[in-house]
C-alpha cells in the first residue's frame, strides 16, 4: 500500500464509540434530546455519583456526529453495533476494535457536545 493508499483507507475507517458521559452543572435541559436507536427521550442516570447521559460519537469520512443514547441502549451489550448499523443503513455491520474510538477521544467529542455556548 503506498501513501496515498494509505490515506485514503485510513478516511474511510468507521470510528465509533459510545458511553455514559457526566453532566456539567450548568447543562443545558435534555427536553427533546431522543435516543438516536429507539427514539424514546433521553433521561439523565446517576453514574459513578454523578448524572450522566448516553452518548455516541460516529466519526466517518463525512465527518464527526455526536448523537444521544438513551441508558436503555447504551447498556446494550452489543452497543455500538446497533449504532452503527442505524448510522450506515447497513443491518449486519459488526463493529471491530479497529473501528472504535479511543475512550480519550470520545471524551473530548462528547464534552463538546453538552458545552454552552461562549
Ligand atoms: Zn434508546
Amino acid at each position: 500500500m503506498n501513501r496515498h493508499e494509505c490515506r485514503k483507507a485510513r478516511k474511510a475507517t468507521r470510528m465509533i464509540g459510545a458511553g455514559a458521559m457526566p453532566l456539567p452543572r450548568d447543562a443545558p435541559p435534555l427536553d427533546g434530546l431522543n435516543c438516536y436507536v429507539c427514539e424514546k427521550q433521553v433521561c439523565a442516570f446517576s453514574c459513578e455519583g454523578e448524572l450522566a447521559i448516553g452518548v455516541a460519537v460516529v466519526m466517518d469520512d463525512e465527518g464527526t456526529v455526536v448523537i444521544p443514547l438513551c441508558e436503555n441502549c447504551l447498556r446494550d451489550p452489543s452497543m455500538p453495533n446497533p449504532i452503527a448499523r442505524k448510522y450506515f443503513g447497513n443491518p449486519s455491520l459488526e463493529i471491530g476494535d479497529e473501528d472504535k474510538i479511543s475512550a480519550e477521544v470520545f471524551r473530548a467529542y462528547a464534552e463538546s457536545f453538552t458545552a454552552t455556548e461562549h
